[in-house]
């Protein structure tokens, strides 16, 4: 399983990172960081539900 960002509209909220901590994380300037760009498909409904959880829509998971 792939991530991938639309840095474009990313704007740091943090929602995915409440819902998979695993894969995101904010750095010290509130930036999302993705800790693990291919997560094991083990992830796979916190990565959904980060997805789903995202209000600008820039996160899409693929492969
Ligand atoms: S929930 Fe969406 S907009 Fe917020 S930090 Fe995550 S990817 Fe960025």
């Amino acid at each position: 399983m792939r991530v991938e960002v639309d840095w474009a509209r990313c704007d740091g909220n943090g929602a995915c990172v409440v819902e998979a901590p695993e894969v995101f994380d904010l750095d010290d300037d509130d930036a999302l960081v993705v800790l693990d760009p291919e997560p094991s498909t083990a992830l796979r409904d916190k990565v959904s539900a980060a997805a789903s959880a995202c209000p600008k829509r820039a996160l899409t998971i693929g492969g």
